[in-house]
C-alpha cells in the first residue's frame, strides 16, 4: 500500500443476510469494491456462515479481506458488541461459542412476540421470520422490518424507539456471552477483539472505564473510532480514548441495508491522526 496506512479505505464492520443485513456476501463485496473499499470484513452477528463466501468474493475482486464477526455480550446490564477480526475461521472453540450465543435467540424471539401480542401486535414471530435469512439468527432488526411492513411504524428506527428498546413493550432482556468469553474466543483463534461503536452504549464514565479496563485485561486490543454509529464529535472523543487506553483503532460503516443504513460501505472519513489502525497490527492476517 503506497500511501499512509491510516488513510487506507478500510471498512471492517457490516452485515449480510446471514445475520440482520439484507444483502448476500457477494453483493456486499461488489458494493464495497465499487465504493472504493481497500480492505473489507463481513462481521455478521454471532455467526461465521458467510465468511467463506465473503472471502472468496473479495478474492475474486482483488479486495483484501479480514475474517470478521460481531459478538453479542452482556456487560453491566447492557448489551455490548465485540467485533472479532482476522481470526482463524475454522477455529472450533470460536464456532462453539458463537453457536451457544446464537442459541438464545429463538426463545427470546418467542418471548418478544408474546410481549408484542400483549401490546396489540399479533403474529410478530411469524412476521419476523419472513425477513430472516438464517434461521439461527432471528434479531430485533427482523421484528422491526415486520412492524414497518405491517404499518405499525414508518421506519425501523421508529420501531426501535417505540417497541424494541429497554422499557418499551416488545423489549425482552437477554443474557448474551460474557466479555471474557467473547474476547478469549477471538484471541485464542488468533484474531483481534475490538469494542464496537463504544459511543452507542448509555454508560456512565465509570461504567465505560470499567468496560475498557476489563476488556483490556482479557486481551482486547482495539476500539472502533470511526463508525457509522458515531457522530463526528464521537470520532474525536474515542480517538482520545484509544490513545489514553493504548488501544488500536478500527473503522467500519456497520452497513446493513441500502434501504435502512444511513452510512454506506467505504463512505466514512479516515481515522484521526496518531492512532494505530487495527489493520497495521493485522497485516499478517489479511487474505
Ligand atoms: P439484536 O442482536 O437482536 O438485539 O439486534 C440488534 C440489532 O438491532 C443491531 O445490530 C442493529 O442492527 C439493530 N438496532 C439496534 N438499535 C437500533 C436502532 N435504534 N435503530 C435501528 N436499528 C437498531
Ligand atoms: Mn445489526
Ligand atoms: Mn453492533
Ligand atoms: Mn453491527
Amino acid at each position: 500500500m503506497g500511501k499512509a496506512l491510516r488513510t487506507v479505505n478500510a471498512d471492517l464492520h457490516c452485515h449480510s443476510a446471514f445475520s440482520d443485513g439484507t444483502l448476500e456476501p457477494e453483493t456486499l463485496a461488489a458494493r464495497a469494491k465499487a465504493n472504493g473499499v481497500e480492505l473489507w470484513s463481513l462481521t455478521d452477528h454471532d455467526e461465521l456462515a458467510g465468511q467463506r463466501r465473503a472471502r472468496d468474493a473479495a478474492a475474486a475482486l482483488g479486495l483484501p479481506y479480514l475474517t470478521g464477526t460481531e459478538i453479542s455480550v452482556s456487560f453491566a446490564g447492557t448489551t455490548v458488541h465485540v467485533v472479532g477480526l482476522g481470526f482463524d475461521a475454522e477455529d472450533g472453540d470460536l464456532a462453539a461459542g458463537l453457536a451457544a450465543t446464537r442459541g438464545g435467540r429463538e426463545p427470546r424471539a418467542r418471548e418478544m412476540s408474546e410481549a408484542l401480542a400483549k401490546a396489540g401486535i399479533r403474529g410478530a414471530y411469524e412476521g419476523a421470520l419472513k425477513f430472516v435469512g438464517n434461521p439461527e439468527l432471528i434479531s430485533r432488526t427482523h421484528f422491526a422490518r415486520f412492524l414497518v411492513e405491517a404499518g405499525h411504524c414508518r421506519d425501523t428506527s421508529e420501531v426501535f424507539r417505540k417497541f424494541l428498546t429497554e422499557g418499551k413493550p416488545g423489549y425482552v432482556p437477554h443474557r448474551w456471552a460474557t466479555l471474557k468469553d467473547a474476547v478469549q474466543w477471538i484471541t485464542a483463534a488468533k484474531g483481534m477483539a475490538v469494542i464496537a461503536h463504544p459511543g452507542r452504549y448509555k454508560f456512565t464514565a465509570n461504567e465505560e472505564y470499567a468496560l475498557f479496563v476489563e476488556f483490556k485485561a482479557h486481551g482486547g486490543q482495539a476500539i472502533e473510532v470511526v463508525t457509522g454509529s458515531h457522530t463526528p464529535a464521537e470520532y474525536v472523543e474515542y480517538a482520545d480514548k484509544a490513545l489514553e487506553f493504548d488501544f488500536a483503532a478500527s473503522r467500519g460503516s456497520d452497513f446493513h441495508s441500502p434501504d435502512e443504513s444511513h452510512c454506506d460501505l467505504g463512505q466514512l472519513p479516515p481515522l484521526p491522526g496518531k492512532l494505530t489502525p487495527v489493520w497495521e497490527l493485522l497485516a499478517h492476517r489479511i487474505q
